[in-house]
Parts: C-alpha cells; structure tokens; sequence
C-alpha cells in the first residue's frame, strides 16, 4: 500500500549552505545556543531548528523508507514565510525555497512532490511566484500562514489571490507560521502551539466560508493542516451564529457547515476517536495523510498507527493513506 504524506517540512539547503560559515541567506542568519541547538536568527527573533531540518534530501529519503512513508508532498519551513520582511527578502527566500523544492521532485519524482511558499504581504507577487511555481516549477501549489501579518484571507486585497489559485488548480495548504491567537494570552506550557494551532484553523475556515471565498472560488483546493483544528468540532456553533445573526449572513446564503466537505484535513489529530469524529463529520474523502516531519510534534509511527486503527475500515485507511491525495495532486 502507498502512502502520501501531505505535511512533511523542507528547511532549505541553500539556507544551511549559506549560513555554513557564519554568512547570512537574503538577511537570515544562524547560530548556536548553548546546548548546541541550531538556531535561524530572522530579523533578529531566535527559532529552533530540529536536527532532522539539516538533513539532507538523500537522510531524509533514508529515513521516509524507514516510517514507511513513499511520498513526501513537501512544503517550505514555517519559521521562513517571511511576510514581516522587506518584499524584496520574502521573495527571493520564496524564489530560492521554491526553486530547491523543484529540483527534489525533479531528481527524485517518485519521492517527493512540492508545494512553495510566497511572499504574501505583496498579493500581485504572491501572485506571479504561485503561476511560476505552477507553470514552470512543477509544484503542486503552495502553503501558506493562516494571515498575513494579522489580516486574514478573506479580507478584500487577497480575492485575486484566491482567483488566481483557483485557476491554476493550485493546492493551498494552511499552516500557522510564528505566533498564534493564543500567544497573546499565554505564551507558556507550549500552548501557543497545541492550542494556538487549532485556533488559528478554525478561523481560517471560518473566515473563507463566511467571507464568501469559497463561493466566489468554487474549484479551490484547500489543505487546513492539524486536522482543520478545532473546525469541525465547532461549526455547530458557526452554523447557530448563522441563524441568529445577520452579520454571519452577510455574504453566504447557507450555514457554515455545508461548506465542510469543500476542504481537506491532514490526519494529525493524535488520536483515533478524534480522526473517526473527522472522518464522520466531513467523510473519508476529505482526510488526507500528514506526519509533520521532522517536529517534535510530528507523529511517530505515523504509518503504523494509521494501520493498527480498529475503528477505520481498510478502505478508509487506504483513502487517508494514498488515494485521496494520488486523486487529488495527480501523484
Ligand atoms: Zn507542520
């Protein structure tokens, strides 16, 4: 049986070379702490990089062989979206992330496939980076942070965007990058993460539906990572919000939920009562395989566990598995 994982991280070579001997990548730099822990330094904040993160292509092919997992689809470091930056840095740290990714799929085409990242505090270059990923890079569309430095995606500057990517059939996969809605409220325990992350999707979902993006874009194809977080769980809520307040009407003639099956989910929710509640709530057509490599909050075993589920019929576990991103990516 195949598997596709959809969630599978790149911190790009080129970042690792550059910043080798002390040198900075388009004003990203590196350093050491004192336990030894690879540091980037962007615009002078401090993020971790796991020692799987500088490994390369041929490592990280080792060690998909021994998950089990045949195909990483795979998409750009969250620490290096960039949207804070000069547009002149965000693009060309996209240009050159987007440029490496290509050149995986292409050496190894069984292996991996991409998506590419887009400076997307500047919408047309957003723009023109995703057709040339699409057109002429060979990616399979691109991911991207639940806002771009605070404003969601329904707001009326990114409609050409989402028309865009529509078009060109690109696959949007939705990942958090740097703070979280929880950061502002506590910054400790890791929650900013394991709580910040779900938040994060569910608005995103929120916003897209209610906003009217979904109905404006009707072929998009969209990926919310983490199992679309607290999304499904919570759109019983949306949808009463939407009986009793005309505000939540403003642009969408039916409740939130029916919009659900309009996207995918990756699997990565951690345990099985809450992938069967997924699977209930938007079918078995709607959940793609994800791992999160190479985190710390990536799963396992993720293939196995997928495997030993008692509750997911072998159909199911094949759809999740393989199928619905082989149908969806044209893999
Ligand atoms: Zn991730």
């Amino acid at each position: 049986m195949r598997s596709i994982d959809v969630h599978a991280h790149l911190t790009p070579q080129c970042f690792w070379q550059a910043t080798e001997k002390g040198g900075d990548w388009h004003t990203l730099k590196r350093e050491k702490d004192e336990r030894g822990q690879e540091l980037a330094v962007i615009a002078g904040k401090r993020q971790v990089l796991p020692p799987r993160a500088k490994w390369t292509p041929e490592e990280r092919l080792a060690d998909m062989d021994s998950l089990g997992v045949d195909v990483h689809v795979v998409s750009p470091y969250v620490g290096f979206y960039n949207y804070q930056l000069d547009t002149k840095v965000a693009t060309a740290t996209a240009r050159a992330t987007n440029d490496e990714i290509s050149s995986m799929t292409r050496t190894w085409p069984k292996r991996f496939a991409g998506l590419g990242t887009l400076p997307m505090q500047d919408v047309k270059g957003a723009i023109s980076e995703l057709e040339r990923c699409m057109t002429q890079l060979g990616l399979k569309g691109a991911e991207i942070n639940d806002h771009v430095n605070g404003r969601t995606l329904d707001e009326p500057e990114f409609r050409p965007f989402w028309k865009a990517a529509d078009q060109l059939g690109a696959l949007i996969f939705f990942h958090q990058g740097g703070e979280t809605l929880v950061s502002p409220r506590t910054t400790r325990y890791h929650l900013p993460n394991t709580v910040g992350n779900l938040v994060d999707r569910a608005v995103t979902f929120a916003t897209l539906v209610s906003g009217g993006v979904m109905d404006e874009c009707p072929n998009l194809k969209i990926v919310l990572g983490h199992g679309g977080g607290y999304t499904c769980y919570g759109v019983g809520r949306m949808d009463r919000g939407w009986q009793v307040r005309s505000e939540a009407r403003a642009h969408i003639g039916r409740p939130p939920s029916t919009y659900l099956r309009r996207f995918y989910y990756d699997c990565i929710v951690y345990t099985e009562a809450a992938l069967r509640f997924l699977i209930d709530t938007v079918g078995a057509d709607r959940v793609v395989f994800g791992t999160d490599w190479p985190y710390d909050m990536a799963l396992d075993w993720p293939v196995s566990w997928i495997l030993a589920m008692e509750n997911l019929t072998q159909e199911e576990k094949e759809a999740i598995l393989w199928r619905n991103l082989e149908r969806l990516l044209d893999l």
